[in-house]
This record gives structure tokens, sequence and C-alpha cells, in this order.
């Protein structure tokens, strides 16, 4: 008995220290390599508290008083805080912040309003889609048909007649507003409007940008869609989930089919996280950041051209540049290597019409929502492209690479992360 309780309180390093030593090993790659995967942020210690909150213990499946365990008085509460702080925010009817992801939140809207067999209209995911938008693999790939629509060849950007042109052509049931790297303003009324004339549902994946429409710098999707889905871990700055938000017609219906129809016990301790979220994105101090958010990547975006770099679409309205590397004779494959020996974090991407196969890819993406939580500016931003640029210009140079990572190493130390920890 007394082992038990030893077992029970003790720490990560002396019940496991691989894994301790694992996830200090992690802290300090965060803190001394330039974070530029778009899709990642760092959360607040307040989030990271809350992750690993006692809340993991308790099962609270079905809805805040209509729960069907005993013992949910205080976790339901926090789930009520959490719908009510995402409607305020978005301006949203109804909200579920259950589910486990994104691709859950999509699964749960698709599985709403969708039979398999019927068709589903989504961006390409070689033009900026997601997965979980239609890919052969993805289960709506196995369970819709999917028609597509890209961008256009010579813009780069959304040719909204041809999306209104494919939805005539497919009669789709949903069209799916939303991507993963596309680096310009989405018009959710044009959608809207698309989607009204064909009898299709609007269902907007707004994971990417969901803290830019928070901080006021990116259209609403929510007055303009039936369905809104997100992400809260991208540039929300949350804890790892996601929520659906829908009108009052579809609120039940949608709640039935994320509980209980493809999940079982709400992730408690994550959902305050969410609640945590929604607090800190409601903040006059988040509309700072996420303004900085988008002038640090036009900053970037802007350095990265002026040393030959081809930025898709020529520049950036969000958080996210796509750039093509073929100006500098490589691939993303390699760039992506070669700038994570240097201390620099991407992740390759396909440009538009990319020649290169989906595993090389012509492109890297970058985003500024991680620096910019770290504290960095538009002057940071052109040492940034500066690295990027030395690295990828000189691929044979290792000695250039070691002394790029330990000037990055030096910049993150400029911004501290996690001080308390
Ligand atoms: N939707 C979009 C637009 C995304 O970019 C992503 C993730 O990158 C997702 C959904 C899926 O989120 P998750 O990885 O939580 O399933």
């Amino acid at each position: 008995m007394a082992y038990f309780n030893e077992e029970m309180e003790a720490s990560i390093d002396a019940i496991d220290p691989k894994i301790g030593e694992l996830i200090k090993s992690e802290l300090e790659r965060q803190r001394t390599h330039i974070e530029l995967i778009a899709s990642e942020n760092f959360v607040p210690r307040a989030v990271l508290e809350a992750a690993g909150a006692v809340l993991t213990n308790k099962y609270a499946e079905g809805y805040p008083h209509n729960k069907y365990y005993g013992g949910c008085e205080f976790v339901e509460e926090i789930e009520e805080i959490a719908n009510a702080r995402a409607k305020a925010i978005f301006g949203a009817n109804h909200s579920n912040v259950q589910p486990h992801s994104g691709t859950s939140a999509n699964q749960a809207v698709y599985f709403t309003v969708m039979n398999p067999g019927d068709t589903m209209l989504a961006m390409r995911l070689d033009q900026g889609g997601h997965l979980s938008h239609g890919h052969p693999i993805n289960f709506t790939g196995r369970l819709y048909s999917i028609a597509t629509y890209g961008v256009d060849r010579e813009t780069e950007t959304i040719n909204y007649d041809e999306v209104e042109r494919l939805a005539k052509e497919s009669r789709p049931k949903i069209i799916v507003a939303g991507a993963s790297a596309y680096p310009r303003k989405l018009d959710f009324k044009r959608f809207r409007a698309i989607a009204d004339e064909v009898g299709a549902i609007l269902m907007t994946d707004m994971a990417h940008i969901a803290g830019l429409v928070a901080g006021g710098v990116h259209d609403n999707p929510t007055p303009h869609s039936h369905f809104v889905t997100s992400t809260t871990h991208k540039t929300l700055r949350g804890a790892r989930g996601a929520f659906v938000l829908c009108t009052d017609v579809f609120a039940k219906d949608l709640d039935r089919i994320v509980f209980p129809g493809i999940q079982g016990g709400p992730i408690l301790q994550i959902i305050a996280g969410k609640a945590i979220t929604f607090k800190l994105a409601s903040e006059p101090s988040f509309k700072l950041y996420a303004a900085q958010i988008v002038k640090n990547a036009a900053s970037l975006s802007a350095a990265l051209a002026e040393r030959g770099f081809r930025i898709v679409s020529g520049g950036t309205d969000n958080h996210l540049m796509l750039v093509d590397l073929r100006p500098k004779k490589q691939t993303g494959k390699d760039a992506v290597k070669l700038l994570g020996e240097a201390g620099i974090t991407a992740n390759k991407n396909a440009i538009p019409f990319d020649p290169e196969k989906p595993m090389i890819t012509s492109g890297l993406r970058f985003g500024t929502a991680a620096i910019t939580t770290r504290g960095m500016k538009e002057a940071e931003m052109t040492v940034i492209a500066d690295a990027i640029d030395k690295v990828l210009s000189s691929p044979d140079d290792v000695a250039l690479r070691k002394s790029v990572r330990s000037k990055m190493a030096d910049l993150g130390a400029a911004f501290p992360l996690y001080e308390s920890l």
C-alpha cells in the first residue's frame, strides 16, 4: 500500500526518467529553435496547467445538465463556460467544445449533414486544403464523392467564379471553405452566396485563422456559415483540440453526432484549457497579438522576396506564406532538413501546380504565430529571412549552418519561453 502511495505522488523524473528527459529536451528545442510551422504556437502557462489538471480523472459523457455520470457539477460548469465564451467571441448561436481534434470537428459536421455517397466540394489538398476535406485516404475520400476547387494558375488565389461553376456542376451537399495553406483572406460572403445558389450547406474550417478572426484581423466566417469548425491550438494559441459552432437549427443534431455519434467521454482538462484559451482570446491584448502576427508575416514574406524567393500569390494577408524554392534550386524536403540543422523549424509544402511529388515539394510553408508569441517583431523577421536565405543559398556549407544555429539560439534566448518551468 505504501508503495502505491509513493508511486502516486512521485514526479515524472522519478517514475520514468527517460520520458522526463525527453520532455525537457523538447522544451529546450522549443526555446532554442525558431518555430515557423504555421499550425504551431506556444500556449500560455495557464493552459499548460489546465491540460495537466485532475480533470483527466473524470468521465462526463453527455452535455451539461444531462450527463450520464455522477459528480459532474464542476466539469459541466467548465464546459458551459467554454461554450459561452466561444459563442461570445465568434458571435455564434451554438457551440460544441467536445471534439478532440480538427478532424473530429469536421467529421461531426459531415456526419450531421451528409450520408455516405453524398458530394462535398472542398479545396484541393495540393493547393491548400486539408486531409479531412476529401483526401482519398482520409475517411472523407472513402465515404463521400469529392469535388474540388483550387487556385487560379495566374493569380494563385481562389477564383470564386470557378468555385461557383464547380458547385453548379457537382451539386454538393456541403461546401467547405477554409484551408491549411492559403495565404489570402477568404470571401465568406461569396462562399455563402454560392452555397445558397446550389442549396448546399456552407462549412467554414477556420482552424488556421481562428486567432486572427478572434483578434479582428480576418473576417469572421460565423455570420455567413451554417457551421464553423476550428482547432484551438494554431493562431488561437490554446489547448490542443477543436470546437464546432453552428446555427440553432443544427444544434441538436450536431451534439448527437459528436456524442454518442463519433466520440465517447470529453477530454475535460482540455476543455478547461479551451475555456482559458477563449478568455485570453477575447482580451484587448489578443487583438494586438493577432495584428502583430499579420504584420510579421507580411514583413517576413517581403524580406524573403527581397532575397530572391518567390512568394506564392505575391505575399500574404494572414499568418502564413508559401515560399517557392525553385529560384534557389532547392526542394521543400531538402530545405526543411537544412533549416532544421540551422535551428529553424518549418515544413515542406506543395505549391500550386507543383511539379514535385508531395513527399518532395517545391515549397515551404512559414507561419508567424509562434514567433510572434515569443515577442518577435519586424526587425527579427529580417534577421530570420537573412538566416533562411544564407542557409538555403549555401547547402554545402556545414559550418554556416552551425553558426546560424547558434545565432538562432541567441535570438531565442532574447525572447524567453516558459521561464517558470
Ligand atoms: N482543418 C485544417 C484547416 C487544418 O489545417 C488542420 C490541421 O492542420 C485540421 C483541420 C486538423 O486538425 P487536427 O490535426 O487537430 O485533426
